[in-house]
């Protein structure tokens, strides 16, 4: 086999929470994230050069080694030079679905399908934890992406742990193509305004972040109660993301109104906004009425569901 596509899916946060800063710089966080079936098509193929190449359609996905799927492939050649000797270089396709800069993940799915797919086209046979730990590297979300799923992430965003899978809740999802929020700016604003979050210890911050997994949320999705889900929803980051965007904001007041919406958050830090509804016919009319209420063809709007998958080989040749 010398190509493969994978599917690679986005996610969102059905949970984020802010613990604190920790002495090494980053935020200690507590988050749940949730694979949807919303997915870019990210093709792998060797080449018999020892370049590696990026193409997207996508006008707002660099190609050069900005690109977290380039770094991807870059990291791989670096930690097995000797494959790569034998195997050449990569051509990374990436067919862009999921809205850009919109807190979905895109560029760590996009970084995790081209982990999987060298490690298939280079027959590494590496195991989930080892190419994890090689997402870890490349960004905090990029080890969820890997298999995905419904998961407590905690850390920086990289320690996981599975919760059972919640497939098929229909969602609807926005996000103004030309609107960017900074994920550094949204921190950084959350620290300067809610007070000096550091703590010192570390123990402490751990533990912390670890209640998330007895917390109310976590019941609701082991009772699969959707509804209770819905109502359990969080994001520390709309804090200071809604006052400062006043179409996020619309957006999630416009969501929350909507007959058949159960549940609705911003997603990571943002703009995308979801809402959580009771069906697939419903998310449809959904999206027709904010079509109706926001005629802006910058306003993209999706049709998606939870999915229990990660990165999936879609075929190979
Ligand atoms: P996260 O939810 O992990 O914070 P995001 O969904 O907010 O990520 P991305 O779609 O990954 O954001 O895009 C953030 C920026 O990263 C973009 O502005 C783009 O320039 C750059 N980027 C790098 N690689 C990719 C990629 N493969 N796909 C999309 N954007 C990428």
């Amino acid at each position: 086999m010398r190509s493969y596509t994978l599917i690679a899916p986005a996610k969102i946060n059905l949970y984020l929470e802010i613990i604190g800063d920790r002495p090494d710089g980053f935020h200690e966080l507590a988050m749940i994230l949730q694979s949807i079936d919303l997915a870019d098509q990210i093709g792998v193929r060797s080449l018999s050069t020892d370049t590696i190449r990026v193409h997207s359609q996508h006008t707002q996905v660099p190609t050069d080694k900005t690109n977290l799927a380039y770094r991807a492939a870059e990291l791989m050649v670096k930690e097995f030079p000797d494959t790569f000797a034998k195997y050449g270089g990569v051509e990374i396709t990436i067919d862009k679905h999921i809205p850009v800069a919109a807190g979905l993940a895109g560029g760590s799915t996009n970084a995790a399908a081209v982990l999987v797919g060298i490690d298939l086209l280079w027959n590494l046979g590496l195991t989930q934890t080892e190419l994890e730990e090689l997402g870890a590297v490349l960004g905090s979300d990029v080890p969820f992406c890997i298999a995905g799923g419904t998961v407590i992430a905690t850390g920086r965003g990289e320690q996981l742990s599975p919760l059972p899978s919640l497939d098929n809740i229909y969602i609807v999802l926005a996000k103004y193509r030309s609107l960017e929020v900074s994920t550094a700016w949204a921190y950084k604003t959350y620290r300067q305004q809610y007070g000096n979050t550091y703590i010192k210890d570390t123990a402490d911050l751990v533990a912390r972040a670890n209640a998330v997994h007895s917390g109310a949320i976590v019941k609701a999705i082991a009772n699969k109660d959707v509804t209770d889900i819905a109502q359990k929803l969080h994001n520390d980051l709309e804090r200071v993301v809604l006052p400062e965007y006043p179409q996020v904001l619309q957006l999630r007041e416009l969501f929350a109104a909507q007959e058949g919406v159960i549940g609705t958050m911003m997603s990571g830090s943002g703009p995308s906004v979801f809402a959580l509804v009771e069906s697939q016919p419903q998310a449809e009319i959904i999206k027709q009425k904010i079509r109706a209420a926001i005629p802006d063809e910058d306003l993209e709007l999706f049709v998606t569901r939870t999915t229990s998958h990660g990165i999936k080989i879609a075929s190979s040749v």
